[in-house]
């Protein structure tokens, strides 16, 4: 029959599969393909029906995606994990999905991601969500915020962005056990590499792979770690919102990933003299870092992630002013002045003019989300040129 086709059907039909032969790839396949072909109806009719595993469309699922929430699942410790375009896809999914389905009711931190705050006010106010928030350091707080309805998720960060606070996981999860609710981890400050909340009792664990799991920064990733119940509502949101992590994002991040334990060892070793040099320096009036034993949670953080404080370091200008914070951005050179934390490269953000714009001025200020407050995701740079660095740009202040 191949003989017989013409050249317009031989381009379009050659080299469909790669050529068989011994050796396996070290590096997993790209498989860059939305469509999938299969030997019978009766298959596709199986696949689709999901009484057996295989792929159908791109927005199903790949084999490159699910690699990748493979290789999640198991270094999170759950049985199953869903990726997805981005971290507030994957948080969108799960709070739409899960959490809130049917009248479901959460409870979260009240100095959580600001986009992730705005989506929780954004879905209280258009689609009467019921959403309480609290501050998760005060145990009796969360313990009444609990009793007061029934309440499906507790939603908390393990390390908050941009404050830093700690969130006392094993507490939380028993807290929330006790009254039939589940906790939820977005574990993205910590990653994987400081802590890993499923160890500690939390029940979800959620991850924007674009941060630290990825860590070059030129992927954007989100996902949700969870039971096979929950992930199949994932997948099921994944299909029919379209929030699906495209196989070639899915590839960059699983080879991000391989370095992941390395570079958080530099990064947090580094974020820790850092913290120290800001502390003792005159411009500075506060250092948010949990390593520091004036940190608050210093003795959880100890205790809950194993010698590692991970490598986000947020500090207040003693001039606490938005004209103070501009000076010293606007001197930064080998650190970039950018909106988003994780990767090789150190970077400053400003939370006051982006994560937490959209927040009340009154209440980012009631959070102690000051105008003087900066952000600096520690890189794998020498931590000596990023000490000099930091000096130069505070002398400008
Ligand atoms: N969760 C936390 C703690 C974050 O810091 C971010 C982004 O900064 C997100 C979720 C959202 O992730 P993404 O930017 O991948 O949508």
């Amino acid at each position: 029959m191949a003989e017989a086709e013409r050249l317009g059907t031989r381009v379009v039909r050659a080299a469909r599969s790669l050529p068989s032969g011994a050796g396996e790839p070290v590096v997993p396949a790209l498989v860059q393909s939305v469509a999938f072909d299969h030997a019978s109806a009766a298959e596709q009719d199986a696949i689709f029906g999901n009484e057996r595993p295989g792929y159908v469309y791109g927005r199903y699922g790949t084999p490159t995606a699910a690699a990748l929430g493979s290789a999640l699942a198991a270094i999170e410790g759950t049985e199953a994990a869903v990726t997805f375009a981005s971290g507030m896809a994957a948080i969108h999914a799960y709070f739409t999905g899960c959490a809130l389905r049917d009248g479901g009711r959460i409870v979260a931190q009240e100095d959580v991601y600001g986009a992730v705050r705005a989506m929780l006010e954004r879905l209280r106010r258009e689609q009467a969500a019921d959403v309480v928030f609290v501050d998760p350091t005060d145990h009796a707080a969360v313990a009444a915020a609990l009793d007061s309805a029934p309440t499906r998720v507790l939603h908390v960060e393990s390390i908050s962005n941009p404050l830093l606070r700690v969130t006392d996981v094993a507490a939380l999860a028993a807290l929330a056990h006790d009254r039939g609710a589940v906790l939820a981890v977005d574990a993205t400050f910590a990653s994987p590499a400081v802590t890993r909340p499923r160890e500690h009792g939390a029940d979800v664990v959620i991850h924007s792979l674009t941060k630290y799991i990825n860590g070059h920064g030129d992927v954007m990733g989100g996902v949700v770690c969870g039971s096979a119940d929950v992930a199949a509502e994932m997948r099921d949101r994944a299909i029919i919102d379209g929030g699906y992590l495209p196989p070639h994002e899915a590839w960059l991040i699983l080879r991000g990933m391989r370095t992941l334990e390395l570079r958080l060892r530099r990064q947090c070793e580094s974020a820790l003299l850092v913290a120290r040099h800001l502390a003792a320096h005159p411009k500075v009036a506060r250092v948010h870092y949990p390593g520091l034993p004036s940190h608050p949670q210093h003795a959880l953080a100890a205790r809950q992630f194993g010698g590692r404080y991970g490598g986000v370091v947020s500090f207040v200008l003693r001039s606490d002013t938005k004209e103070a914070a501009f000076r010293f951005l606007d001197a930064l050179d080998l650190i970039a002045s950018a909106t988003t934390l994780g990767d090789l490269y150190s970077e400053v953000l400003y939370p006051a003019i982006s994560s937490h714009r959209r927040i009340d001025p009154r209440e980012r200020a009631r959070l102690g989300i000051s105008d003087g407050l900066l952000r600096l995701s520690v890189g794998i740079e020498d931590p000596a040129d990023l000490i000099t660095e930091l000096d130069r740009a505070l002398a400008t202040v």
